[in-house]
């Protein structure tokens, strides 16, 4: 019998009837570090990041990491090493990325509410440039950048009006968005900014949507991105970088996306056509970084038989994995060690009450209580959404590089989790 393939996991096979993740046995992480636990391939983090370096080589161009995917600090030590920047969406991200060692130059500041005090401390840090996402927050860091008598890059994120085809919930791009300024305000906009003291316009930016598995949308961005940037420069104002945002998707579940090599390939063969191939070019890819670098482990508690319905009921669950209680996400469920058994029909669910914590529907698993499972494509939006619900400490955090395995986060205690929290005095 030919091993099952996990398409889209290169750093995740079975060996025999049991699963590997690089050189280690996951069974023996779990029974070693417990359950639930997050493992991670330095391998697989490496190579998501090479195929954007090589669709890059040659060019002048940044990739800053969208830390909101994975943000543990080893994570983003590790990416900080090779070069990467980091696109950071608050104040507590910025001090993430200097606890791990990473280059405020290289750090660029989106998000739609970024407080007086978040900016004071950027530029403070030195950051390398706000996505401002609004005409209101640019007197903003006018003012607050004047006030620290400092000079803020800027660039504004214009939404392109393009339909990413993707989940309503991750869809970014479309007009009636709470995301970046509209298009046709993009030019009145830079005129805005370009006559404010505090203020130095140094780029241009977008970002449509996450999870996105067509060049389609993408080429549509760039047509519509570099239109206004000729607009914007008739009126004067140098765009001197250009910033396409992230969003390409991973294979969750038979899900294709084009590898970030040959998509670049292609958009370069756009940018270039239209006489922008050497500016500056920025990108800010989070999900396909890490998505598939990790898995969650997880071991049954209890098989629950029903008339309509079997539950097979987990130690993980939607405080560990938002993604389906969130988007209705699909994660592959697969064993730790394959059972010559007959299979059964069960929903995967954790032990949260919610009825909203499942993590799969009707999975066809040859299980039994005790066995282990690996929840797949855990890596982004997984730890970094997770939360203490129902008083569930945090999961530990492994990073595997080849038969090294790294504790990159420790377990919470639940101490940990009420720390925090004061008693009444009676
Ligand atoms: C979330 C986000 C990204 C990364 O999106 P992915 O789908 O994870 O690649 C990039 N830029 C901005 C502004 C974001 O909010």
């Amino acid at each position: 019998m030919n091993p099952p393939v996990l398409p889209g996991h290169p750093h995740i096979a079975y060996q025999g009837a049991d699963l590997y993740l690089e050189g280690v046995r996951l069974a023996d992480l779990a029974s070693h570090f417990g359950t639930p636990l997050f493992v991670y391939s330095q391998a697989a983090m490496l190579a998501a990041l090479s195929a954007y370096q090589r669709g890059f080589a040659g060019r002048d161009a940044q990739i800053c990491y969208a830390m909101k995917a994975n943000s543990s600090l080893a994570v983003l030590q590790l990416f900080a090493h090779q070069g990467c920047g980091f696109d950071i969406v608050s104040g507590g991200e910025l001090e993430r990325v200097l606890a791990a060692g990473g280059n405020p130059a290289t750090v660029i500041f989106s998000g739609v509410g970024k407080t007086r005090a978040e900016m004071r401390r950027a530029l403070d840090a030195g950051i390398g440039c706000f996505n401002v996402e609004s005409e209101a927050e640019l007197d903003v860091l006018n003012e607050v950048a004047l006030a620290a008598g400092q000079r803020a890059n800027i660039s504004i994120r214009v939404n392109p009006d393009v339909d990413a085809k993707t989940h309503p919930y991750i869809s970014t791009g479309l007009k009636d968005n709470k995301f970046g300024i509209p298009h046709d305000r993009a030019v009145a906009a830079y005129r805005h900014a370009a006559g404010l003291g505090g203020l130095r316009v140094a780029g241009i930016d977008c970002h449509i949507g996450s999870q996105i598995t067509e060049a389609g949308p993408y080429l549509d961005a760039v047509d519509r991105i570099l239109d206004l940037v000729e607009a914007i420069e008739a009126q004067g104002i140098a765009i001197r970088h250009l910033d396409f945002g992230g969003g390409l998707g991973i294979d969750y579940h038979g899900d294709i996306p084009p590898a970030a090599d040959a998509l670049w390939a292609q958009l370069l063969g756009r940018i270039d056509a239209r006489g922008f191939g050497r500016r500056r070019l920025m990108i800010e890819p989070g999900r396909s970084l890490v998505g598939n670098a990790g898995v969650c482990l997880t071991q049954v508690l209890y098989l629950k038989p029903g008339e309509h319905k079997n539950f097979c009921v987990v130690d993980a669950a939607m405080n560990d994995l938002p993604r389906p209680a969130m988007y209705q996400a699909f994660h592959q469920i697969v064993p730790l060690a394959t059972r010559a058994a007959a299979p059964a029909t069960y929903d995967v669910v954790g032990p949260v009450c919610e009825s909203g914590d499942w993590i799969g529907h009707d999975r066809s698993l040859a299980v039994q209580a005790g066995d282990l499972l690996a929840v797949l494509s855990a890596g982004a939006y997984c730890m970094s959404m997770s939360s203490n619900y129902n008083s569930r400490p945090r999961a530990a955090e492994l990073l595997v590089d080849g038969t090294r395995v790294h504790v990159i986060r420790e377990r919470e205690t639940v101490a940990d989790v009420f720390r925090h929290e004061r008693l009444l005095a009676y």
